[in-house]
């Protein structure tokens, strides 16, 4: 019998690339979503997956919206991946941000607890918990020094993971994921921003790019490599938590050099540096130490930086040129 996956935060882009997976394992596959995410579940058109996909009302907020999913789908595995998840919109809406990516783990899991669900449990952690680091690399047991109220946010939701499967003994994981992107990513996070933005200069659409900080690393990887991840921790007898990312890291200046390249553009001739699109606190530098990941769970990276970039920069092109759409106006930071 195939087993059933309940995904929180399916519209999103992981979401919609982890249930792209599932299905192709032929689980059955439902998905959390709110009312506000009719226009969102565009990421599943692209995968040519909505039809296939069980969408249940609710929000991670709404603790009895939870239960009742829970007891209509009777799920082995689930997926907390929903979030208020962009660090800059974080400082606008703390509240909002801690009550979806931080309590929305505890709503999660008392529902898993008072339904009696014995669903394994993945929950979606972050790099941006490590905040300001003490060591070029971040493994499991780097100190948590978080920059942002999403990351303190995660912080909260990592650390109640943590204490349910100790309290409790469920079988529940956390994914201390670096930053992965994909064609499926939102805009306002900065790869997309970029590989958008220069797909509209190269077309004559736009001149100029602003953006922050452009000497901030990030360790990037491909979204549609880190999903495997996740299912790969829940099939493990014990659960745990993992690191992972690439192992490499680049500056915000290195991802405009190769999208725009990719395009024979000259970044600096159109990317501005904007004071005022820096953040309050800055992350200045994350890459992944993820070998317990390859260790224990045979994971990892297999798409590249550039690689990456590319498939981005491919993508956005196709989309304003089939589309004739506009890049967005500045979402912040
Ligand atoms: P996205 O922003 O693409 O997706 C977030 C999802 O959460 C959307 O489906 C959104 O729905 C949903 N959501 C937001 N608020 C609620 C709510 N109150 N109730 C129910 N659903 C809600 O994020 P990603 O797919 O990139 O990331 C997935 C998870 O992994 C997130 O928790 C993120 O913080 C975390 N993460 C991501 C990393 C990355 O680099 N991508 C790195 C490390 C962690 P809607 O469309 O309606 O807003
Ligand atoms: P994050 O790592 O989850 O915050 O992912 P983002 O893609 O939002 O940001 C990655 C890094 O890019 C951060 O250090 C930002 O400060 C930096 N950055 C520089 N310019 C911009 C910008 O215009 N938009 C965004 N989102 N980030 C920017």
């Amino acid at each position: 019998m195939s087993s059933t996956a309940f995904i929180t935060g399916i519209s999103g882009q992981d979401g919609a690339y982890l249930a792209d997976f599932l299905l192709a394992k032929n689980y059955r596959v439902f998905g959390l979503v709110s009312r506000r995410s009719v226009d969102t579940l565009w990421r599943l058109d692209e995968l040519g997956i909505r039809e296939r996909v069980g969408i249940v009302e609710g929000d991670l907020s709404d603790m009895s919206s939870l239960s009742r999913a829970l007891e209509r789908t009777q799920p082995d595995e689930v997926y907390n991946l929903a979030a208020q998840s962009f660090v800059g919109a974080s400082w606008n809406q703390p509240v909002l941000t801690a009550k979806v990516t931080g309590l929305g783990s505890a709503y999660m899991l008392e529902a898993l607890r008072l339904v009696g669900c014995p669903a394994r449990y993945y929950q979606a952690s972050s790099s941006e918990m490590f905040g300001k680091t003490v060591t070029p690399l971040q493994n499991e047991d780097s100190p948590l020094h978080p920059r942002s109220p999403y990351g303190v946010a995660k912080v909260f939701a990592h650390c109640l993971t943590v204490n349910y499967r100790e309290s409790f003994g469920l079988h529940a994981s956390s994914g201390i994921l670096f930053n992965h992107e994909s064609p499926l990513r939102g805009e306002e996070f900065v790869s997309r921003k970029i590989t958008l933005g220069a797909a509209a200069i190269a077309l004559g659409r736009a001149d100029t790019l602003r953006l922050g900080n452009l000497e901030a690393r990030r360790d990037w990887g491909y979204a549609g490599d880190y999903v495997q991840a996740m299912w790969l921790m829940l099939q493990q007898e014990q659960p745990g938590d993992f690191v992972i990312g690439t192992g490499t890291s680049h500056a915000v200046r290195d991802l405009c050099r190769i999208a725009f390249g990719h395009l024979g553009l000259n970044y600096e001739d159109h990317v501005t540096s904007d004071a005022s699109l820096r953040r309050p606190a800055e992350v200045d530098a994350l890459r992944a130490d993820p070998s317990k990941a390859r260790r224990v769970l045979g994971w990892q990276a297999r798409v590249g930086f550039e690689q990456l970039v590319a498939m981005m920069v491919d993508a956005d092109m196709r989309r304003l040129q089939t589309r004739g759409r506009q890049p967005m106006a500045d979402r912040g930071l």
